[in-house]
């Protein structure tokens, strides 16, 4: 099992304490309080030197996925170590750059790029633009036109396969509102080679993510391949082939492959052609780097079933109340009293405000406990719903454990509101 599949090398039990590296979990809820993100700054470097050792047989560019985590701590890291950045949105563009990543190894992604966000990214002269239909591939060419500058393009190309993952997450079939149709893709990089503004740089897919089999990443590349031995013969060519992001980690019992076994499948696919590889991970650098930690506020003995009540909620960590999405959890302090089996839920007023159901452990009031597998969309989906501050964020690396973001506090989240008069 390689590194991403599993937390325990930076997160593990010594002596009944969980510990984030050196770090007991137990002194960071105390220093900075809880609900708190934790994430390890070895786990992440780790992801990130795992991919770059499977592609270095391969010009390459790792572009990391803002979305599954933009902390500015988390973005910096991974700039220094080499990243460049997929982002879908002028905020994730403007954190980039706060956070010291370079343009010119950013791609833009996203089906609803407003003519703001072009500009912006036009300015900051970025790697390219991953145009996700003839309505955009328009605007981007007036946009361009207007600024006198030329956009570097890619056609973001739906390959109509299956990724078999959860259909919220699942963005490579025909029916989903992601890429331009295969069988579109020829008349549009035709339009665009005679657009002046543009300039076409790359091909890029990304069909889904949370995959835990190599059979539809081979299957999208192999269409892609296919469409770009097409073009050739048209003298439309590309400088890069962006495969995408997608790959899954594990969360409960899933195998996913490994990054080493994922990136050998695309270089595989990629024999004998010269065009630099693109990837956009996202979960599989951050997933399993960060935990969330949370302590039991009340335990509650219902006439069916136990609930373990927590001060983390579906605000926090919206993967289960989205996606049904399973989070192990862990208690902090290992105890050898005996267990129950308890609904691990939030504060707010929702049903959907789960975090684990069925969950043996063994607790009291004022316990805490992790969940594991949160550094991926986690704190990024959070939200303010029932007015909850949004939880502090802590990085630790060795025997150093530093605020990354500050917990936010109740003035803030009402700073912009204004009484009607
Ligand atoms: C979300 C997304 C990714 C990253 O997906 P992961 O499953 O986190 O690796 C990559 N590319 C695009 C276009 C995305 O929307």
């Amino acid at each position: 099992m390689s590194e991403h599949t599993k937390y325990s090398n930076c997160f593990k039990y010594q002596d009944s304490q969980l510990c984030v590296e050196n770090i007991p979990l137990e002194n960071i809820a105390q220093r900075f309080g809880t609900p708190c993100y934790v994430y390890s700054h070895q786990a992440l470097s780790n992801a990130y030197r795992q991919f770059e050792v499977a592609l270095q047989s391969r010009e390459h560019l790792i572009c990391y996925a803002v979305k599954a985590n933009s902390n500015l701590a988390i973005l910096n890291l991974l700039a220094k170590l080499g990243a460049g950045f997929d982002i879908v949105s002028a905020g994730e563009l403007q954190r980039v750059l706060a956070a010291g990543g370079a343009a010119n190894k950013i791609v833009f992604s996203g089906v609803g790029k407003t003519a703001d966000e072009m500009k912006l990214a036009l300015q900051a002269d970025i790697l390219c633009f991953n145009v996700e239909s003839s309505a955009e591939l328009e605007r981007l060419n007036e946009v361009a036109k207007k600024m006198g500058k030329v956009a570097p393009i890619s056609l973001r190309v739906n390959p109509d396969v299956d990724a078999k993952t959860h259909p919220y997450i699942s963005t490579g079939l025909k029916q989903n509102k992601f890429g331009v149709a295969y069988t579109e893709a020829l008349a549009l990089y035709r339009k665009a080679q005679t657009s002046k503004n543009l300039r076409i740089v790359g091909m890029d897919c990304h069909i889904g993510s949370q995959l835990t089999d190599l059979a539809p990443f081979i299957a999208a590349t192999e269409k892609m391949l296919a469409l770009v031995d097409m073009l050739a013969q048209e003298d439309i060519r590309f400088e890069h082939l962006d495969l995408g992001g997608g790959l899954g980690i594990q969360y409960q019992d899933e195998v996913p492959p490994s990054i080493v076994d994922y990136a050998q499948a695309l270089i595989g696919a990629m024999h004998g052609r010269t065009e630099k590889i693109i990837v956009e991970p996202g979960r599989v650098l951050v997933g399993n780097a960060g935990v969330l930690l949370t302590k039991v506020e009340y335990l509650k003995h219902g006439e069916e079933k136990h609930f373990a009540i927590v001060d983390a909620a579906m605000n926090d960590l919206m993967r289960p109340a989205l996606y049904d999405a399973y989070h192990h959890i862990q208690p902090v302090h290992k105890n050898t009293g005996n267990k129950q089996t308890y609904e691990i839920v939030g504060p707010i007023c929702e049903t959907g405000d789960f975090l684990g159901n069925a969950r043996s452990l063994s607790i009291t009031q004022g316990d805490l406990l992790a969940i594991m597998s949160a550094g991926a969309y986690g704190m990024s989906m959070s939200s303010n719903y029932n007015s909850r501050p949004r939880a502090a964020e802590v990085m630790v690396s060795g025997d150093v454990a530093q605020v990354i973001r500050e917990r936010e506090t109740v003035a803030q989240l009402f700073s912009g509101e204004k009484i009607f008069v």
